[in-house]
């Protein structure tokens, strides 16, 4: 499933290709995705993508008076290709600019593209979503701040979108280990230190996540459809039973809020 480094890395391959762009049409070969791809879209030949923005794992086009809405769901991913390809199984959705489009290719269709013109922060997808990890807004003292409230486990706060939002079990489970921090501790036991080194342990394990996608970047909006997960080398993510990188002790796997957690019982305790 595309977590937020590979949406960033996408945002990041298709903005400049995109920016500024006028929208000459669009093409819906099949409106069923994870909600029905609305008619208003039909009507957005004219306008000019100004931006394309992210928040939490969702891209917004931003076209002045309105957003295209674009969430790459379990298995979506989007390339710009030249005008005229043809479009191949999956291939649901194209956003036509002219001498190139943007494609949406979905095999399971629990995507999106949605249009809205009221406010995007507003938008009720959007609304509830909590601090972009990546951003400025997620200092050591907010975390603190955020966790105050939390006696459930922090592993179980750092996957709740609505603290923090996208870091996904993979880097929830990543940053937990660089931070040293048990990913069973209530989340409001953790000291002020703890939260300083585990906000910076999040916002690194994202960025080199998008450092491993970026060298791929090519591949990921390129025409050879390969959705481009990037091949990472974990610490302890799917690594039970086998050893910390760190200790040599066995990591250790256990199930929280039915998402598996794999920890090094020595590093982190
Ligand atoms: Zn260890």
């Amino acid at each position: 499933m595309p977590e937020l480094p590979e949406v960033e890395v996408t945002r990041r391959g298709i903005a400049p290709q995109l920016a500024g762009r006028v929208i000459s049409g669009v093409s819906v070969r099949e409106p069923r995705l994870r909600w029905p791809v609305p008619k208003e879209v039909h009507r957005l030949a004219g306008r000019t993508v100004r931006a394309v923005r992210r928040r939490g794992k969702y891209l917004l086009l931003d076209c002045g008076d309105g957003h295209l809405i674009l969430h790459l769901g379990m298995s979506g991913s989007l390339r710009v290709l030249p005008h005229g390809t043809p479009a191949q199984k999956h291939d649901h959705f194209d956003l036509l600019l002219g001498d190139r489009l943007l494609r949406l290719r979905d095999p399971r269709r629990f995507g999106a593209v949605l249009w809205t013109t009221a406010d995007i922060d507003g938008h009720p997808l959007l609304a509830h979503l909590g601090v972009e990890p990546l951003s400025r807004a997620l200092q050591p003292a907010h975390l603190h701040r955020l966790t105050r409230a939390h006696r459930a486990a922090i592993k179980q706060f750092l996957m709740d979108g609505r603290r923090i939002v996208g870091v996904g079990n993979i880097y929830a489970n990543e940053s937990l280990f660089r931070a040293r921090i048990n990913p069973r501790r209530p989340a409001n036991r953790l000291s002020l230190a703890q939260c300083e080194n585990l906000s910076r342990q999040i916002k690194r394990t994202l960025q080199a996540a998008i450092r491993a996608g970026g060298s791929s970047l090519r591949d990921y909006v390129g025409a050879d459809g390969a959705a481009g997960y990037f091949q990472q080398r974990y610490w302890v993510y799917d690594r039970a039973g086998q050893k910390c990188r760190r200790c040599g002790a066995l990591i250790r796997k256990i199930s929280q809020g039915q998402r598996s957690t794999y920890y090094c019982p020595t590093c982190q305790r």
